[in-house]
């Protein structure tokens, strides 16, 4: 389901960038300082879905944790769902594993791995941290 969901999405925006199809989905995302821990959250008042990112996060955790919040929009509308942290990235609730795995595999986009190259190595090759590769 969030492995299909991701491949639709990358092909109704010609893009895998989860800024830009927050955007073409008309979804706000906020940058907020949300202090140390929390990465972001995704929240829905009024009917209006809003994701909000930790501006303090770089590089690939700030990208992880919008394509983790753009999962939840299309997966669990309407979902109270739980703050992403860093010490809950890696929860086995149902609804965090399945945002992480749409994350993750719209991350990679279109790339395929080669024959015979280990998962490692092509997630590597995407542009993804080893921490990360358990939701492959
Ligand atoms: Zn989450």
């Amino acid at each position: 389901m969030e492995i299909l969901l991701s491949k639709r999405l990358i092909k109704t925006h010609g893009t895998n960038n989860p800024s830009r199809i927050a955007s073409e989905t008309n979804l706000v995302v906020l940058y907020e300082d949300l202090g140390k821990n929390t990465w972001g959250y995704y929240s829905c008042i009024n009917r209006i879905p809003c994701i909000h990112i930790n501006c303090r996060l770089d590089g690939f955790s700030a990208t992880f944790a919008l394509a983790h919040e753009l999962g939840h929009h299309f997966l669990h509308p309407g979902v109270n769902t739980p703050f992403l942290r860093k010490s809950t990235l890696f929860s086995i609730e149902k609804i965090e594993r399945e945002a992480n795995r749409f994350a993750l595999y719209l991350l990679i986009g279109e790339a395929q791995p080669e024959i015979n190259e280990t998962k490692c190595n092509f997630l590597k090759r995407c542009g993804i941290p080893e921490e990360f590769h358990v939701f492959y």
